[in-house]
Formats: structure tokens, C-alpha cells, sequence
């Protein structure tokens, strides 16, 4: 009998659920506003028992979340989102709450490590080892793949807070993160584009010159990512890069900043497979989610 997963995308502006196996056979999907904890987590747990009562007990479920979160099993605030800023969902444990209604293996990470899994496991990771998963959308994240393994370390990346070389003369706009002003997330994410020009990102013409600076900042980012971590591929997903003519712009000004010096074909002559789009499209972070529901019955 197939094994049927459960996965949640716990967004900051939206949930997303689905019962399914992977790509192809998602046999139910919901999405709703994120509101408080109990609402919002009570409508995902609805969903998961409506759909049990047609296809039977889910084999397990997998959470990918906004965060900060604890990814760390070991931590007695496992499952947790902690310090987010969002109101009313610091100190909330999502696991918590799922597993007093559905008691089987829970697999839970970030919401881009999610993601990572389900682009090795079906989309444009797979065969690779090592590689990062981008998210550029309400904020800034980062899904690191290494050797095989998500990477967690002593908390998770925040590849979205990284600070940049910022040209204040060329270019004074202060950003909007509020820890660091103008770290990768408060120059890049869509708040700080629409804070910027006074539009949002989907408003503005493919011409706008919002792009080319959009791209200048992100750019310098995936240099620094590329000299740290030695990715094999990355794949630039979120609501922002669905402005299809930042890929161009983002491999161009990559390898400028690079000047050369990571010498490897994958860069030097390959460079638009080299930074691509998720291959699930925007079904990647709901199928990573389901890919950590089948993680955790694997390792249950
Ligand atoms: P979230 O990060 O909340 O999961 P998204 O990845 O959809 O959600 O990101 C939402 C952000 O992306 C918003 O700031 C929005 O303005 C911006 N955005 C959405 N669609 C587009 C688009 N087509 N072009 C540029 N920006 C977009
Ligand atoms: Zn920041």
C-alpha cells in the first residue's frame, strides 16, 4: 500500500498543506492566511483529518517553517518557531501542537531546507551533494544542502542576513531589516523593493532599473556563497524571482564579481545551470515539506 505523507509549508503570510507522495500525486492541497498559532494550526490539523477520513492514517508529516526556528531533536524547544518577530508566534511549538493530534514520526526543518530536500529529491538538485536553496520573497533565506546532509550547525543558516558592501553615495536607501537596515534581506526581499520605489515588485516593468540593483545586491551575495560554501548548483526561488529577467542579470553580474577566480566549468561555461529556478516551480516548498515527512519515517 503507497505510504501517504502529510507536509506543511508554514509560511509568514500563508500556510500551505498537502497529502500526498511527491510530485505528480498530491491528492489534496490547501492554503490559507497565516492568523494566530491556534487558528492557523487548527485549520492545518483539520485539513490532515478530513483527508485521513478518505485515504486513511497519514504515514508521517513533515513542517518546513518560517523561523527562526529549532530544528535540533535534542533541544527541549525542538519544533519551535522562537524569536520571530511576527506577533503572537514567538514560542510557538508547531510540532507540539501536530504531534497531540496525529502521533507519527514528525519531520520538521526551516522552510528552505524544506525546500532544499524536495529540489533534491524531485527537482533541480537532484544527483548533487552539496547546494543552496534561496528564497527571495517577504524575507530573505537560505536551504543549505552539504555533503549529503541539510545543514544545521548550531542554531540554522540565515543566509539572508548577511551584510553587503553597501555604496551609500550611489545609493542611499537605508533597507528594511529591522536588526541590520541594509543586510541582504532589507536591500533585496519584496518589502524593500516596494519600500524603495513606492510599487510593489509584481507592479514594476521588466525595464524598471529596480532589477539591474536587485540583481547588483543579490549578485554580491551568491559570490560570498559561492566562495564559503562551494555549492554545486544553486536555485533562486520566492515571489521575487518570478521576474524572470533577474536570472540573466544575476549570472552575469556573478561572474563578474567572481572575476574569474573560482575556476570550474560548472561557473565558467555554465553558468545558466549553474544558477536556476526551482525545478518543482512554487510546489517547492509544499513537496519539501511532504520530502520531510518521508525523512522522518525513514530515520523513526
Ligand atoms: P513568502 O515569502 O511570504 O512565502 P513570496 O515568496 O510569494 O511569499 O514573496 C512575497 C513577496 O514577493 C512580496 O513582497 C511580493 O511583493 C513579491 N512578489 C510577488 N510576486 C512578485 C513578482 N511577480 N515580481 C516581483 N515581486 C513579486
Ligand atoms: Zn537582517
Amino acid at each position: 500500500m503507497t505510504q501517504l505523507y502529510g507536509g506543511i509549508e508554514a509560511g509568514g503570510t500563508k500556510f500551505v498543506c498537502a497529502v500526498g507522495t511527491g510530485p505528480g500525486d498530491i491528492r489534496a492541497e490547501t492554503r490559507f492566511p497565516t492568523t494566530t498559532p491556534v487558528e492557523t494550526i487548527a485549520q492545518a490539523a483539520a485539513f490532515f483529518q478530513e483527508q485521513q477520513a478518505v485515504y486513511g492514517s497519514l504515514a508521517a508529516i513533515g513542517i518546513a517553517s518560517f523561523g527562526p526556528v529549532d530544528p535540533d531533536p535534542t533541544s527541549p524547544t525542538f519544533g519551535m518557531i522562537t524569536t520571530t518577530p511576527k506577533p503572537g508566534w514567538a514560542n510557538i511549538d508547531l510540532v507540539g501542537a501536530i504531534q497531540a493530534l496525529f502521533p507519527v514520526p514528525i519531520g520538521f526543518d526551516t522552510d528552505v531546507n524544506g525546500a532544499a530536500l524536495g529540489e533534491w529529491r524531485w527537482g533541480a538538485a537532484q544527483g548533487l551533494d552539496t547546494f543552496i536553496y534561496l528564497t527571495i520573497g517577504t524575507g530573505v533565506g537560505g536551504g543549505v544542502m552539504m555533503n549529503g546532509k541539510l545543514a544545521h550547525g548550531l542554531v540554522h543558516p540565515e543566509m539572508g542576513h548577511i551584510p553587503l558592501p553597501h555604496d551609500w553615495k550611489k545609493d542611499p536607501y537605508a533597507g528594511k531589516c529591522p536588526f541590520h537596515g541594509d543586510c541582504l534581506e532589507g536591500m533585496t526581499a519584496g518589502p524593500a523593493i516596494e519600500e524603495r520605489w513606492g510599487v510593489k515588485g509584481q507592479d514594476l516593468t521588466a525595464d524598471h532599473p529596480a532589477w539591474d540593483l536587485e540583481a547588483h545586491y543579490l549578485a554580491l551575495a551568491l559570490s560570498t556563497f559561492i566562495c564559503t560554501l562551494s555549492p554545486q548548483r544553486i536555485i533562486m526561488g520566492g515571489g521575487v524571482m518570478a521576474q524572470p529577467q533577474l536570472f540573466p542579470l544575476l549570472r552575469q553580474k556573478t561572474l563578474a564579481h567572481l572575476n574569474g577566480y573560482v575556476q570550474h566549468p560548472a561557473i565558467l561555461q555554465h553558468i545558466d545551470t549553474y544558477i536556476v529556478p526551482p525545478g518543482l516551480g512554487s510546489y517547492a516548498g509544499v513537496l519539501g515539506a511532504i520530502a520531510l515527512g518521508q525523512q522522518a519515517l525513514l530515520t523513526d
